[in-house]
């Protein structure tokens, strides 16, 4: 029998009653499929288990309606009618051999109680998170009372619903449990508040309740944050966070640390490299011997060998590595190594669950489409036409999706891109400040390409319409990116402003590609900002590197308010001020004269006048499509050149993010006939139906 450096990997461990087969384990994420998407939800946690993950878990499960999370989409067990669908769950889990693993919450005062119209619940009273303007009620005894009776109820259905693991929640910032334990939230004066003893007790007795009522038959797992960043604000991994593991050591069947809050526990490589809660998680086996597992959104099997056997971890815990890569351990088991999709650290998984829409992945086009349109993340078949030769245009991520699809899918692809490097935005963006792990949506598309002798690669080839008639290859794809505008036109302003003509102005792409260091420019680069994304910080953050002052102006209130829903807002505001980087928010370009910009203030219209030496304007782009419009200008040359279908995908279709352009292409690799004329989506009907 051949041995791999991995085979410590593949160890069963046991987890109190339940064994899992090796050391992969999905630790609890939420989807956005929840409980409104259960067919969904099943199908994507089912093609984990598929994938080789040991233990592939829920997200987080409401267990009473006062633990409302609307318009969240999370997990839902509130009586027995919620059981079948968490039953589909565990057993498209079950069915490939892994165990199933449920993650009861109670959220108090961080659940909203929007939809069931239930007081929320908090160990004091207390406002809720949500900016709602109702409270949660502090609780009283016979409140306790009742929670600890809902949970138990809870586990029970748990168990009925066929689930292996059962958990006992306290992370986060946001469930009771955790509430309690927290001196600045729980307030109490009673045997439940006050000594870290009396805080501990609701934690300490809901536990024991669960293994009471199914511990003789599931394993009882805790997921508890062991530090909050906040220093003696919070919890400390050196204090509280280990006096609580070592006062419940032998009490659950296994320990699932992280770090808390969720921006925290899910930092995006901008800000946080590969490992980043080990110093925070590394004391926890040393005060238990139950197994433990713990995340740091981890790719690297040599990593994971590193945990396992320096005594860090017992259990790979992965969320998002198990979203960009379900058959991650598959692929170590089978040494395909190379084969691995690594997670880029984007967080576009995240913004799924904020948005409360099905989640989607960077990397995994798949993602959330397992059900709906029953798509698997290692299979394409070509059964929708015979094979064919495609003409691929553009190595952006568009491109090389559609191109690497096509050739799994059995047809030959010509793919040519105009420049030098292969990637497109992503080849010229992961080369910005923080984004280099974005180079992974090129690098491993590139690689699946390079061993596929149907994939033919030409870079410095600029096409123009005659040159893809001349081809005469049937199907042509257009995936030739998009430009930022340099006139203003955006959010703020839908038509042209004067003003950008009347400054020096630099394209983005210039200042991504060495324009910013060139210019030659006195003064201040002001970086102005209607995007709202991590670009035009990622910009301000490059411009600074020059030495010269940065000013970043926005008509939004805050920086890069969309990072709010990739968990990035505060750090990224926080990072730009540490720079030194101006920030003006509230303001849009009114007037421009030479080296003066003139703003106003968007709610006033009050001027302000501030030096420019340089502008850079992150406002809206336009379509890469003139090949596009001269391709049909020429159709009647169309067939007698064999040119047969021309389809635009990605940003030259519509400018959208990395993630988008990633799916557009795979979605055409599956389709051929592309994203405009799309197949009917399964969609999860309530049946109305008179006999129901
Ligand atoms: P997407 O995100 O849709 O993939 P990108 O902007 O990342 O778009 O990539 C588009 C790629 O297309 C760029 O690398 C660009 O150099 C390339 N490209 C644009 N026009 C042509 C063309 N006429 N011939 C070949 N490649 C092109
Ligand atoms: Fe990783 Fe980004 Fe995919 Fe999330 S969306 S799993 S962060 S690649």
């Amino acid at each position: 029998m051949t041995t791999s450096p991995y085979d410590i990997l593949f160890e069963p461990v046991k987890i109190g009653p339940k064994t899992t087969r090796n050391r992969f384990y999905q630790v609890p994420h939420c989807t956005g499929m929840g409980h409104r998407y259960p067919q969904a939800e099943a199908a994507h946690r089912g093609v984990k288990a598929e994938g080789g993950w040991g233990v592939v878990s829920t997200q987080e499960t409401e267990i009473h309606p006062s633990s409302d999370l609307t318009p969240a989409n999370e997990g839902r067990l509130w009586d027995d009618g919620d059981i079948p669908a968490l039953q589909l769950m565990a057993e498209a889990v079950q069915a490939h051999g892994s165990l199933a693993a449920i993650q009861l919450a109670h959220n108090g005062h961080h659940a909203t109680g929007r939809y069931s119209r239930q007081p929320t619940l908090a160990p004091s009273s207390t406002p809720s998170d949500w900016g709602d303007p109702w409270q949660a009620r502090g609780m009283d005894k016979a409140d306790i009372k009742a929670f600890r009776g809902w949970h138990v109820d809870a586990a029970k259905r748990a168990k009925r619903a066929g689930f292996d693991i059962i958990y006992v929640y306290a992370g986060h910032d946001m469930t009771l449990l955790m509430h309690f334990l927290l001196a600045r939230h729980n307030r109490r004066s009673d045997e439940y508040g006050g000594s870290f003893e009396n805080r501990l007790r609701l934690f300490r007795e809901v536990l024991a309740d669960t293994r009471d009522a199914v511990g003789d038959s599931c394993a009882i797992a805790v997921r508890l944050a062991v530090d909050e960043l906040m220093g003696e604000a919070g919890l400390r991994h050196e204090v509280e966070g280990r006096d609580i593991i070592e006062a419940l050591a032998e009490e659950p069947d296994l320990w699932d640390v992280n770090i808390s809050d969720w921006s925290n526990d899910s930092q995006t490589s901008r800000f946080a490299k590969e490992g980043y809660q080990e110093p925070y998680t590394a004391f926890v086996k040393s005060v238990t011997t139950k197994p433990v597992v713990g995340v740091g959104r981890y790719t690297s099997p040599d990593t994971m060998v590193r945990l396992v056997k320096s005594g860090h971890l017992d259990l790979i815990g992965a969320a998002r590595p198990s979203i960009a890569d379900p058959f991650l351990p598959n692929k170590i088991r089978e040494g395909r190594l190379e084969e691995i999709r690594e997670c880029i650290g984007c967080n576009i998984c995240v913004s799924g669950d904020n948005l409360m829409m099905p989640m989607r992945c960077t990397q995994n086009p798949t993602v959330g489409e397992e059900w709906r349109r029953g798509w698997h993340p290692e299979v394409i078949t070509g059964d929708k036409i015979a094979s064919e030769r495609f003409l691929i245009v553009g190595g952006g991520p568009a491109g090389m999706e559609a191109a690497r699809g096509l050739v799994q899918a059995g047809h030959e692809v010509v793919l040519a891109e105009a420049s030098d490097a292969w990637g497109g935005r992503v080849a010229i963006e992961s080369a910005l400040p923080g984004l280099a792990e974005w180079g992974r949506v090129r690098d491993w598309r590139l690689w699946q390409l390079q061993q596929k002798d149907a994939a033919d690669l030409y870079l410095q080839s600029r096409l123009s319409s005659s040159d893809i008639l001349e081809y005469g290859i049937g199907q042509v794809v257009l995936a030739t990116g998009a430009s930022w505008r340099m006139d203003g036109v955006g959010r703020t302003h839908r038509l042209p402003v004067a003003a950008f003509g009347a400054l020096p102005v630099l394209s983005p792409e210039s200042a991504m590609q060495g324009g910013l260091e060139q210019d030659d420019g006195t003064g201040p680069i002001v970086i102005y900002d209607d995007d709202g994304f991590y670009l035009g910080s990622v910009l301000a953050e490059l411009a600074v590197q020059t030495g010269r002052e940065v000013v970043f102006v926005t008509p939004e209130a805050v920086v890069a308010p969309w990072t709010e829903n990739t968990l990035e807002q505060t750090r990224i505001q926080a990072r730009l001020i540490q720079l030194g980087v101006t920030i003006i928010p509230l303001h849009e370009v009114a007037e421009g004269d030479g080296s003066t910009l003139e703003l106003a203030c968007v709610y006033s219209d009050a001027r302000r006048q501030i030096p420019c030496a340089t502008l850079v304007p992150l406002t809206s782009r336009v379509p890469n499509d003139a090949l596009w419009s001269n391709l049909k200008e020429h159709e009647a040359d169309w067939d007698a050149a064999g040119v047969t279908a021309v389809t635009r995908i990605g940003d030259c279709y519509c400018p959208s993010t990395i993630a988008a352009a990633v799916h557009a292409g795979h979605e055409f690799a599956r389709t051929v006939t592309g994203a405009q004329i799309d197949p009917p989506r399964r969609g999860e009907r309530v049946d109305l139906s008179p006999e129901r």
